[in-house]
């Protein structure tokens, strides 16, 4: 079976956040299971083409949109699979992927929409037809639309959501700018309140539509997570599947992280108290016995970084320590900057600092994620990979992953609603579960022996790419 994954961010290429990591790690483990996997992106300026082995081909494609034609000369390198890159100097030479720290590029809807048709003349040009064409958020969701309704081509598309807040809303003029047809701004398929809705095509179009979690599946068909998305998820609920991410076992590795102070396994668990020593030493925390817990993730409303926030003089005062990594809204930023070295049991960084984040993981007892919705999460999966047992509010994939230890088989704590009542409440439980030494200890050893790797979820996919491609319901 042959699959194009198409997204606006692969990993280590460009990232701006957990898609960037599934992009990388989804295809890798399908071709690992046999499939003939290429996956395309724009190729930006912030791209490090020398480093990546990235090489121009001879292939040059144009984009005929109404106003002006946009040609793209393609790009390629290997990395586990073949990755393509489009590559058009007015469109994609920029600083920024999405838009400057003062908002958006108000071009984006022509900047993914030629590249949308790009990949289309792409196949066209080569004569390479996938299978099935996998999409994701609303960057690359007018694929579907341009598959079904402009070339009619005989590829079944799969389309996921990892996070339904961004969808890629554009004054309806978008309509004549990409040639689209005036018959497709209606209810039914890219009219949204007046506007033009990209997200809404990808869902109205695919064969299939996934999001990253099967909470999530089932959160964004409410008012209350489905931002306006909600009504046309529910039309379409026969088609939407919740798949899990998965972690990339080979880069999130205790064994062999060299960021970490001393690497360690479930059969060495002495060795995470030393890498807490040794963490506690090098950021000015003291007293080793009292428990650890981080937080790592952007700063934004999502994340529940006002619960935090809200909760900071209780934490401050309590015989615990506090390790805060993250950056996001300027607020946050201005907040966590000014505590920073103000109260002793509370470490603060403000930025993106992936060692330091390793160091986090390998020390802690405890990682924090209250958030307000989650649609998978990774930070959770790698911490129990780290033997850091989760405190998470439960919503999203936070909800499929981590078991409350006062139900059988339990492993971690959840709690109901993002108040900074529950959220401490939930905090002080840790710290008892904590002083059970020998439950603890239980515990860390039998997190560290789940399996988060994408091994499982790859089948899913595989499963799904088959049922959209033979039409036999086998179930995912
Ligand atoms: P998001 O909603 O941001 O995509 P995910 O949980 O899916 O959240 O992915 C977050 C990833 O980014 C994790 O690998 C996490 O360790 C990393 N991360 C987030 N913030 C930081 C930071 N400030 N420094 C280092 N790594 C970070």
């Amino acid at each position: 079976m042959k699959i194009a994954f198409v997204s606006s961010e692969i990993y280590p290429f460009a990232k701006t956040g957990g898609l960037a990591d599934v992009a990388y790690s989804l295809p890798k483990a399908l071709s690992h299971h046999g499939l003939e996997v290429i996956s395309m992106m724009p190729l930006y300026k912030t791209v490090d083409r020398e480093k990546h082995g990235i090489v121009e081909t001879n292939l040059e494609i144009d984009v005929h949109l109404p106003e002006k034609t946009y040609t793209f000369k393609i790009y390629k390198t290997k990395r586990d699979v073949e990755h393509f890159f489009f590559y058009n100097e007015e469109l994609f030479d920029r600083d920024y992927l999405y838009g400057t720290p003062e908002g958006d590029y108000p071009d984006n809807h022509i900047r993914f929409g030629a590249f949308s048709y790009a990949v289309l003349e792409f196949f066209r040009k080569t004569g390479f037809y996938p299978d099935v064409i996998h999409t994701n958020d609303w960057q690359t969701a007018l694929i579907p639309v341009l598959i079904k309704d402009k070339y009619k081509l005989d590829i079944k598309t799969v389309h996921t959501i990892h996070n339904i807040a961004y969808q890629g809303v554009f004054d309806k003029d978008v309509i004549n700018q990409l040639g689209l047809g005036w018959h497709l701004f209606n209810m039914e398929a890219l009219e949204f309140y007046g506007k033009v809705n990209f997200l809404k095509g990808g869902i109205v179009f695919s064969d299939a539509v996934t999001t990253v979690s099967p909470t999530y599946a089932r959160e964004i068909c409410t008012p209350e997570y489905g931002f306006g998305l909600d009504g046309i998820l529910r039309a379409h609920c026969h088609k939407l599947y919740g798949i899990l991410n998965g972690i990339d076992y080979d880069v999130w590795n205790p064994e062999t992280d060299p960021y970490i102070y001393v690497n360690y396994n479930e059969t060495s668990l002495e060795k995470k108290e030393k890498n807490k020593q040794r963490f506690l030493d090098e950021y000015g925390l003291a007293d080793v016995e009292k428990p650890l817990f981080i937080f790592i993730g952007r700063f934004a409303k999502q994340k529940g970084i006002d619960i935090i926030q809200q909760s900071i003089t209780e934490m401050a005062s309590m015989n615990a320590n506090f390790s805060i990594l993250g950056s996001g809204d300027k607020a946050y930023n201005d907040f966590f900057n000014s505590i920073k070295n103000r109260f002793p049991n509370i470490f603060v960084e403000v930025g993106y600092d992936e060692p330091l984040s390793r160091k986090m993981y390998a020390s802690a007892d405890f990682l924090l994620m209250p958030s307000i919705y989650e649609p998978c999460g990774l930070n959770q999966m790698i911490a129990m990979r780290y033997g850091t047992l989760v405190v998470a509010r439960k919503t999203g994939g936070l909800a499929d992953t981590v078991i409350d230890i006062d139900l059988p088989a339990g492993y971690g704590i959840l709690f109901e609603h993002p108040t900074k009542m529950d959220f401490l409440r939930a905090i002080n439980r840790a710290k008892e579960l904590y002083k059970n030494r020998k439950k603890f200890e239980r515990l860390r050893e039998f997190v560290m022996s789940l399996d988060f790797s994408w091994d499982a979820s790859a089948s899913k996919y595989i499963r799904l790419y088959e049922e959209v491609k033979f039409g036999f319901p086998k179930g995912v």
